[in-house]
């Protein structure tokens, strides 16, 4: 198939919920199937089943302070989500515990996953730890999250509960033709570890070695706009798209904005 000849997929400004599960059945296929920027809709209507999950993922890692964890994958009529999630660190979900997870769903007959669900834990607020007096980060997609989106490998969806927040992102068709990471070579560390810090140094944004809090060069605050900034200089450059929604509610597409297609 020519990905890049013109599709002829009508662009739907709005998937309905069986619209998205059929999208989502089509990513066993693999990348072949992926839409074009131009193809990804304004708004995706999420099922009960989605926004329970979303909500009771949301509600634990409120409780917990702890990043939460769950696989994605087709079940026989329907999109299965992990119900017992891994439970990662604060700021992070260490690939260890995705492992094992994934491990542990192999033993019942299930490998082939199409994406995952994960938490941040955030503060209402600003971002300042009394205890360790540093500025935490949060952002709805870390720098690190949408690698696993730009990897060999990727990912082909992910989403990411936060705050009073869901966030869906997709790799695209156009993805694979902008997806070189040959911007990294003069970074140190793994390429995950290269493209954060090459993404947010953009930015004028800094980040602890251990990647658990942030500030901007020369002294400051970031605000979570500033990561935003981040995540829409990311997507543009590898074609992803980014969207927001509010609990119980239908996601809006942040990334392309609707001027760029309306
Ligand atoms: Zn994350």
């Amino acid at each position: 198939m020519d990905r890049h000849k013109e599709s002829t997929i009508p662009q739907l400004q709005r998937w309905t919920y069986p619209y998205f599960k059929g999208y989502l059945r089509g990513l066993k296929h693999g990348e072949q199937v992926l839409h074009r920027m131009k193809e990804m809709p304004k708004s995706i209507e999420l099922n009960e089943k989605w926004h329970t999950m979303l909500n009771n993922m949301r509600n634990i890692t409120h409780q917990t302070m702890l990043e939460h964890h769950a696989l994605v994958w087709l079940g026989k009529d329907n999109i299965a989500i992990q119900n017992e999630y891994s439970v990662g660190e604060r700021h992070k979900v260490p690939g260890s515990v995705i492992a094992n997870s994934k491990n542990k769903m192999r033993e019942i007959g299930i490998s082939t996953f199409i994406g995952d669900v994960h938490s941040h834990p955030r503060r209402l607020g600003n971002s300042w730890d009394n205890v360790t007096k540093k500025f935490y980060y949060y952002s709805n997609f870390s720098a690190a999250d949408l690698y696993i989106l730009v990897r060999p490998k990727p990912n082909l969806f992910m989403a990411v509960v936060e705050g009073d927040e869901n966030t869906f992102a997709f790799r695209t068709s156009d993805s694979i033709f902008y997806n070189s990471l040959d911007y990294l070579e003069y970074e140190e560390g793994t390429n995950q570890e290269k493209f954060k810090k090459s993404w947010y140094r953009r930015r004028n944004i800094e980040t602890s070695s251990d990647g658990r809090y942030a500030r901007k060069i020369g002294g400051g605050y970031v605000s979570r706009d500033n990561f935003w900034e981040v995540n829409r200089d990311i997507a543009r450059w590898h074609k992803l798209a980014i969207y927001r929604g509010k609990p119980n509610e239908r996601l809006n597409r942040f990334f392309p904005p609707q001027f760029l297609y309306n």
